[in-house]
């Protein structure tokens, strides 16, 4: 079948979750044709492979009996898992993305049907990263469910247990990534939505040790700084700049800007509020402090002082130390407890309001205005995956704002128009532009560990790439469709900074580190993958 008639059969069919499953047979029979569609329908097709549509996949992924690519290991392979490595049958893996199934997007414990994820993930490295495919293994570690409904679930074919806790689950783990280490030394190893008990104590455990890092937590930070940072400059520019982004606003809108408190221009003059502490909000707040030191001069204490956090149960404070995880007691301030997000917005008037709660709707239309009360420019961030479980939707934020906010979601939205006329492209703030960057750039420099320095470059380098026009339409970062050019220039940025730094080294088959950023980037260029034929613009300069 041609590319054109399966595209045409895949429009057709009703649901998006069929879709899903056409492409996943695809990609079995036709691997060629499954990837020519992809790199040349990225933006269209990628919302069906990965989120929303992969949510629904890896809830329903026993029950449709979907059959996988990725490798299985349970608890029961304990003592043996070095061998399951040694006998797959894939060779040349120089990645593996690994998932417990325990905290699948916003979903919860969705046990081995989290296997969607990690494939998910894995196809992004290719179709964003230019990973080839054979390089990468989706995992899905078994360690159990406490979804009560999978365990009664006679199609389930995970584990029928309890979750393994603590000192069983480490073992696991343990082992696992001492296989990986054993079996190739130099795979690099992507934690992926764990449940937020283990996430942060695996990290630590592992991210000086090994080639690794939590894209939940570090990508999902790295991104989320881009998407700031682009904010500040869609909105901190030149005067021309701020007309420019008003246009078609009307003029009650213009009206409206009279005198309120000026924001945007610089990271420093923000206050964040982020609904919901946990692996996402938290990292992303740590970043966003390291971001503070490093160009605004900020102490550590000054700079997490400006994240405020509401929990599930109101607003991260010190007089609720005693009660709080680990990871909330940096952000619990000496501050009077709020009970809940609406009294903090009206108390703490933040700039940048940031859902990762997982809690649909919970960015009311009063909360919004609010933020459009107290500033210019509120930056709306409603990051939570999939799309049912988004805090507020981009035409919810826009219009309680008079079309002024900065917003990204961490899902998809179609582009809409505003009432004054301006065409505005909904920003999607996904860990996707982040981590097939740095897992690629590390695999090519056989980088020993991932610092946060090397999420701040991607960051930084992210956040510089769309032009004033493309702020200006609400683009904060490149256009999904071209996805593909933006990782291989972050790549190339990684790739310098890795091998500059010392983490890395230069790639193989590369002589001596070239003097230009186009050097680099030749070099990654030539390792990307690209389907051999029909791959359209980027077939012809890509290798094999
Ligand atoms: P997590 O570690 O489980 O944290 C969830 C947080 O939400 C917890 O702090 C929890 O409060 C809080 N929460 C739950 N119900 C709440 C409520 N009613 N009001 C206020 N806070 C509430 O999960 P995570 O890894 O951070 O992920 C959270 C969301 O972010 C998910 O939907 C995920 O899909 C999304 N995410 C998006 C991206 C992206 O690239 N856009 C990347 C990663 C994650 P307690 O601490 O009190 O329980
Ligand atoms: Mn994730």
């Amino acid at each position: 079948m041609s590319s054109d008639a399966m595209l045409a059969k895949l429009r057709q069919l009703p649901k998006d979750i069929e879709r899903y499953e056409l492409l996943r047979n695809l990609q079995q029979d036709n691997a060629e044709l499954f990837f020519q569609l992809l790199f040349q329908h990225t933006e269209e097709l990628l919302p069906y492979v990965y989120t929303p549509t992969v949510g629904q996949a890896c809830q329903e992924y026993c029950a449709r009996g979907f059959s996988t690519r990725g490798l299985y290991l349970s608890a029961a392979d304990r003592g043996r898992m070095l061998q399951k490595l040694r006998a797959w049958p894939q060779q040349g893996i120089s990645l593996a993305v690994v998932t417990d199934g325990e905290r699948i997007l916003g979903l919860g414990d969705l046990g081995v049907g989290g296997m969607g994820i990690s494939e998910g993930k894995a196809l992004l490295y290719t179709v964003a990263g230019g990973v080839p495919p054979s390089s990468v293994l989706p995992v899905c570690l078994d360690v159990g469910t406490n979804n009560k409904a999978l365990l009664e679930d006679p199609t389930y074919t995970g584990l029928k247990q309890r979750r393994l806790t603590g000192a069983a689950f480490d073992a696991v783990m343990d082992e696992f990534v001492s296989a990986v280490q054993a079996w190739r030394p130099h795979v690099l190893v992507q934690f992926e939505d764990f449940g937020n008990v283990n996430a942060f104590r695996v990290l630590d455990r592992w991210r000086e040790r090994c080639c690794c890092f939590n894209d939940d937590m570090q990508g999902t930070a790295a991104v989320a700084l881009a998407g700031l940072l682009a904010g500040m400059r869609a909105t901190g520019g030149s005067l021309e700049q701020q007309t420019f982004l008003f246009l078609g606003a009307g003029e009650a809108g213009t009206d409206l800007l009279a005198g309120l408190r000026a924001t945007g221009g610089s990271l420093a003059q923000q206050t964040f509020l982020f609904l919901g502490a946990g692996e996402a909000g938290t990292a992303i707040g740590e970043l966003i402090s390291q971001q503070l030191m490093r160009r605004h001069g900020l102490s550590l204490q000054q700079a997490r002082g400006r994240c405020y956090y509401v929990d599930s149960k109101g607003l991260v404070c010190a007089a609720r130390r005693q009660e709080l995880q680990h990871h909330k007691l940096p952000f619990a301030h000496d501050r009077p407890f709020l009970p809940d997000l609406e009294t903090a917005v009206r108390q703490l008037k933040p700039s940048v309001l940031i859902g990762v709660a997982a809690q649909p709707g919970v960015f009311t239309a009063t909360i919004l205005s609010l933020m459009a009360q107290q500033h210019q420019h509120p930056v709306i961030f409603s990051l939570s995956n999939p799309t049912s479980l988004a805090e507020c939707t981009a035409q919810q934020a826009l219009e309680a704002t008079a079309g002024r906010a900065v917003f990204a979601s961490g899902s998809p939205y179609p582009p809409l128009v505003l009432p004054g006329g301006r065409q505005v492209f909904p920003a999607q703030a996904n860990n996707a532009y982040v981590f097939p960057a740095v897992g690629h750039a590390a695999v090519l420099t056989r980088c020993s560990s991932i610092p946060d320095a090397v999420f701040l470059e991607a960051a930084e380098a992210l956040g510089a790439m769309s032009s004033s026009q493309q702020l200006a339409q609400g683009r904060l970062f490149p256009p999904l469709s071209e996805i593909r050019t933006a990782c291989e220039q972050l790549t190339a940025h990684l790739v310098q900074f890795m091998v500059g730094s010392g983490l890395g080294q230069l790639p193989e088959g590369v002589a001596a580190a070239p003097g230009a950023a186009a050097g680099w980037l030749g070099i990654v260029q030539q390792r990307c993958f690209a389907p051999p034929s029909g791959g359209g613009e980027h077939a012809a300069s890509g290798g094999g």
